[in-house]
């Protein structure tokens, strides 16, 4: 705790001063350009790997980076809650679905039905979303070596989310009207890399410019 409460400390006295115009201008309110929707993984750090700074990047992050299909309900659905906010409210211009290399929850979707969930059991009823992302990587092949199968199925369970996005009935009709983005991305932690879905091609490009 000391680490962070010295962090705070010299937050403000550093970072805070560097910034202080942008945090004045937010201060009565934020218009973020982009719903960015990541997994909570700590090695994920979005305003980093893209260089934004407060106000630009409205954050969704939960394990594997997942979109429940929409429903309507009346119990309380924080993801669904804050997809609405971004998009209703804020009128956010992009929706990035970002997944990552050698992560944790897609590792256990991989391995799904042999996991040990003992103790995790509302972490395995919400991986049970991605199910359809490992029967797409079981029809491509079950002969791929491990490492192979967990970038795939890292890549598979992003295109499978961007795919529950548009069963929301806001996001289909903005993205049909091309009112709103729909990025998918793949960041790989020890490269510093950052692989763009290509629903074209079906592969995942390096962001080069
Ligand atoms: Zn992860």
């Amino acid at each position: 705790m000391e680490k962070l409460l010295n962090g705070i400390v010299k937050f403000r006295s550093e970072e805070f001063e560097k910034y202080s115009d942008v945090f004045e201008s937010l201060k009565n309110g934020q218009n973020p350009h982009t719903l960015f929707i990541g997994c909570s993984d700590s090695r994920v750090v979005p305003t980093l790997i893209t260089r934004s700074l407060p106000g630009e990047l409205f954050l969704l992050r939960n394990i594997a980076n997942i979109v429940p299909p929409f429903r309507q309900s009346d119990e309380y659905f924080s993801t669904q809650a804050v997809i609405e906010y971004a998009v209703n409210i804020l009128n956010v211009e992009n929706i990035v679905v970002c997944g990552h290399s050698n992560c944790g929850g897609c590792n256990a979707l991989l391995n799904y039905h042999k996991f040990d969930f003992s103790r995790i059991k509302t972490v395995k009823k919400w991986l049970s979303l991605g199910l359809p992302a490992l029967d797409k990587l079981k029809a491509i092949s079950d002969n791929y070596s491990m490492p192979v199968k967990e970038w795939m199925i890292e890549q598979l369970n992003i295109i499978e989310q961007i795919k529950n996005l548009l069963t929301y009935p806001y996001i289909a009709e903005k993205y049909s009207s091309k009112k709103l983005n729909i990025y998918g991305w793949y960041y790989i932690i020890e490269k510093g890399e950052i692989f763009n879905y290509n629903k074209e091609t079906g592969y995942f490009e390096p962001i080069n410019m």
